[in-house]
């Protein structure tokens, strides 16, 4: 017998009701995205290879361990062999199309936001898949456009407390620092390997590497044991200079109008290298070890170093699986109904139904359709199910006009005219 074949690990099926909740979060955000003035951008699921090498950073663990790369290998004499990855994550892609399009020629501030798959090799568990998806968001743009400005920041972060609230998670926590510029990230680094240098033997091997590759990674580091030594190292927030100070201090100011709540977190400095400046990430207790709900932040340098010209921008990434898990640990998300079952009484009602349906479909309800062919206790047992509310349809039904809707949550019975239906069933 041939083996069963099975979604590959760390990859799922999303089924109904649950894919009712994805398409819910996915059009609570295109509704907050456009009232900030956000515009969709779609880019390919695959790049080449050296995009996320030159962008994301060789040294960081989605370049070193978690990417999907092959050789696409060249089907004609004018074709190169290419080395092409799946998407890790989206933000290297977005700016690679603005370089790509000139987007900044027009000196406007570009406002985009992206839906979609994200691929990498990680150890799957809960919160954490091979493919997941990310809902996120870049605001990039020429300096003379203000994309330096912490009024970009303030403005994004307060757009993520305004979408989490819509989407109806409560009790998330906005943990906030800034990594500086590149050359305060260069005296910080200095300073942690020098802090490092008497108690790195102590700390796992990962952090002995780090010290030596890029010690701001250290902070990082979720190993139990190191926590104590990382609790007394330097925050970078002494190395920042008077100017990534005064960034900083602008951005809290405005938050602060806005009241937004946040918390100052000096140990957060991401996993990507791209980051400049404000740092960003909204953690929720529901979740367990994997408790990010969204990260993000501000990469001042990254046009430049994929090839482009001077593009400020800041941004973040939504784990779409993580906000799921959320809603279905908060309330009672699937618990929506249809608003009406209609049951026919006899085949020979079949037809009736469906056009009554097909009424009520028009005019904006949600309808499931029964069976003639089943007695009416399994319609019911079949509608409490699924919906709301039971609408009968049986010969008389047909010819007074008069319809019989049972409630199912108060129990009450009423008769209601045709005309009056979708009205009332709505209710
Ligand atoms: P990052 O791109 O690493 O900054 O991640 C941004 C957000 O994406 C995280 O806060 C998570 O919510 C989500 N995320 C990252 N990696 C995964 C994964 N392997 N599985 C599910 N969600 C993820």
């Amino acid at each position: 017998m041939s083996q069963t074949l099975k979604a590959v690990r760390g990859t799922r099926d999303l089924l109904p009701p649950e894919t009712a909740l994805w398409n819910r979060i996915e059009a609570t955000a295109r509704s907050v995205f456009a009232r900030y003035n956000f515009g969709e951008i779609r880019t390919p699921v695959f790049e080449d290879t050296s995009l996320f090498a030159r962008g994301v950073g060789e040294e960081t663990d989605i370049v070193s361990k978690e990417m999907y790369t092959w050789e696409d290998r060249a089907r004609a004499q004018s074709e190169k062999t290419q080395t092409l990855t799946l998407r890790p994550e989206n933000t290297a892609g977005v700016v690679r199309a603005y370089i790509e399009h000139g987007l900044g020629e027009s000196g406007q501030l570009q406002k985009l936001y992206y839906i979609g798959p994200q691929f990498r090799r990680e150890r799957p568990q809960k919160g954490r898949y091979r493919q997941f998806s990310q809902i996120g968001a870049e605001v990039i743009g020429p300096p003379s456009a203000g994309s330096e400005s912490p009024l970009r920041d303030a403005e994004v972060l307060e757009m993520l407390a305004t979408l989490l609230d819509e989407l109806g998670i409560t009790g998330w926590t906005l943990h906030l620092n800034s990594v500086g510029s590149a050359a305060d990230r260069a005296r910080y680094n200095d300073t942690l390997r020098a802090a490092l240098a008497p108690v790195v033997g102590q700390m796992c091997v990962d952090c002995q590497r780090r010290a030596e590759t890029n010690p701001l990674r250290v902070l990082d580091c979720k190993v139990p044991a190191d926590q104590p030594i990382i609790d007394t190292l330097p925050v970078i927030a002494d190395s920042l200079d008077e100017a990534s100070k005064a960034h900083f201090a602008a951005v809290t100011a405005a938050l602060d109008a806005a009241s937004v709540p946040y918390t100052r977190n000096h140990r957060l400095v991401r996993g990507l290298d791209y980051y400049t400046r404000t740092t960003f990430e909204f953690t929720h207790g529901g979740l367990g070890a994997q408790n990010a709900l969204l990260g993000g932040g501000r990469y001042d340098g990254l046009s430049e170093m994929i090839g482009g010209p001077k593009a400020p921008g800041i941004g973040f990434a939504m784990g779409e699986d993580r906000l799921v898990l959320t809603l279905l640990a908060q309330e009672t998300a699937l618990a929506q109904k249809a608003d009406a079952f209609i049951a026919p009484l006899g085949e020979e009602m079949n037809a009736a139904a469906l056009n009554l349906a097909r009424e009520l479909r028009h005019q904006g309800l949600w309808v499931e359709l029964g069976e003639g062919s089943f007695r009416l206790k399994k319609s019911f047992e079949a509608a409490d199910k699924t919906a709301r509310q039971i609408v009968i349809l049986g010969e008389d039904e047909l010819k007074s006009g008069i319809l019989t809707v049972k409630n199912f949550s108060t129990g009450i019975q009423t008769k209601v005219p045709r005309a009056e239906l979708a009205v009332f069933l709505s209710n």
